[in-house]
């Protein structure tokens, strides 16, 4: 009941019919709230989460600021195209704002996720119904009361805090929520496509799971592949959707990087998260924890064969092999490629079935850059401009010239 009346809130407020540069205003002044509160902020993210409390300071907390500039940039810049038909018509099209969105967040970036999907839905002058992850709410709905003080309308902006199968279901079969974006478990990506199917056919985008590779060559760095492996595997306590979760490393280096890897993971600091001189904090909840234990536990059990061999599982190292093993999986959300060598740099990228490619570096976001994936990572983006098409209808007019009569 809570959501259909917010929806028919949502109906009535957009941004729509605000005029753009006011648009824009807003989003820049929600901007500057974000940044003035940005402490409790992650601390919030911290206390839900188990997050780096730096690390919310430093990146998410701004992130999402710098997202809500961006697209405050973009409020203003939404218009369609004048169409040259071959009969003597005025042809164009308007971009007008699919309507009511349901936003579904997973928990391991509470805020860089809400604002992934409420910037740019904003900017192109949607209503949205925001539904964080049960174990994260805190900082969602801190951003609605900041969003009210910058001026979004009353029900523009309506967070509704639940668990998956209740307040999530409701929003992905909704008959009046016009477009569900959602990240989160590919399992669960099924379901909200199911559930959208089977209510009004509401077109969703789906940013789901990965087993992202990262690709070491020879002639890569030790210490620069050293410290990006690290990183792609450990950032947020590997709890993130990119993940360099597959690690190949060519034989010249193998054996020297492995070593140098191990000892890097055996100083990573682990407690809690609001110590400055900590690393990694704990896991979000007991189950992620459990499976991240029984998952060691498959591994090991798997690793035998590889400690019988003692030797890497690849016998030749070549690139096609490196592109193979990296394809070789359902999803295709992100890849990395340490070399110094361009021609392989270029030919590896284009050859990984991924929405995201990283090269010399990993992480490599950015408010311009869309980010989402291929095959079973999922469909639609998020950020960049690709993401404001994502939140738009394109609406074709025609009329005929000269007064020429239609028939
Ligand atoms: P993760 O694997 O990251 O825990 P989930 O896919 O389980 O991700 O959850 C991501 C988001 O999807 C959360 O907000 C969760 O509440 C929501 N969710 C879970 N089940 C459903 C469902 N059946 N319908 C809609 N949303 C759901």
């Amino acid at each position: 009941m809570a959501l259909a009346k917010n929806v028919r809130l949502c109906k009535r407020a957009s941004l729509h019919h605000r005029p753009k540069p006011a648009r824009g205003r807003i989003l820049h002044k929600f901007a500057d709230l974000v940044e003035q509160h940005v402490e409790e902020l992650a601390a919030l993210d911290t206390v839900d989460a188990g997050k780096l409390f730096a690390m919310g300071k430093l990146v998410d907390i701004p992130g999402g600021a710098n997202l809500l500039r961006y697209y405050a940039g973009a409020a203003d810049k939404v218009h369609g195209e004048t169409l040259k038909m071959a009969r003597p018509c005025h042809g164009y099209t308007l971009k007008e704002p699919v309507g009511v969105v349901g936003h579904i967040v997973p928990w391991n970036y509470p805020t860089t996720m809400f604002f992934f999907k409420a910037s740019p839905a904003l900017a192109a002058g949607c209503t949205m119904v925001v539904k964080p992850a049960e174990q994260t709410p805190l900082s969602a709905l801190f951003y609605a009361h900041l969003a009210k003080l910058a001026g979004v309308p009353d029900g523009v902006l309506n967070v509704v805090p639940g668990f998956g199968p209740t307040a999530g279901a409701a929003i992905s079969s909704h008959m009046d929520i016009d477009k569900v974006s959602f990240t989160g478990s590919t399992e669960v990506g099924r379901l909200v496509m199911e559930a959208a199917a089977k209510s009004n056919l509401k077109p969703v985008s789906l940013e789901l799971g990965g087993k992202s590779p990262v690709i070491v060559f020879d002639d890569a760095d030790l210490d620069t592949a050293v410290n990006l492996v690290h990183m792609a595997s450990y950032t947020n306590k590997g709890e993130i959707c990119v993940a360099g979760s597959r690690i190949y490393v060519q034989e010249g280096i193998y054996d020297a990087f492995v070593k140098k890897a191990t000892e890097m993971a055996k100083k990573s600091v682990v407690g809690d998260p609001f110590n400055p001189r900590v690393h990694q904090g704990p896991q979000i909840d007991k189950e992620q924890y459990e499976k991240i234990l029984k998952y060691i536990d498959i591994g090991k059990r798997e690793g035998a064969t590889l400690v019988t061999g003692g030797k890497p599982c690849g016998e030749n190292g070549t690139v096609e092999e490196a592109i193979q093993k990296a394809n070789s999986t359902r999803y295709g959300l992100a890849a990395g490629i340490v070399t110094k060598n361009i021609d392989v740099a270029n030919t590896v990228s284009r050859s990984i079935r991924a929405g995201a490619i990283w090269i010399n570096c990993y992480l490599g976001f950015d408010p311009d850059v869309p980010f989402g994936g291929y095959k079973m990572s999922g469909f639609g983006k998020d950020m960049g401009m690709d993401a404001l098409e994502k939140y738009l209808h394109t609406k074709a007019v025609v009329t005929p010239l000269y007064n020429t009569p239609w028939l």
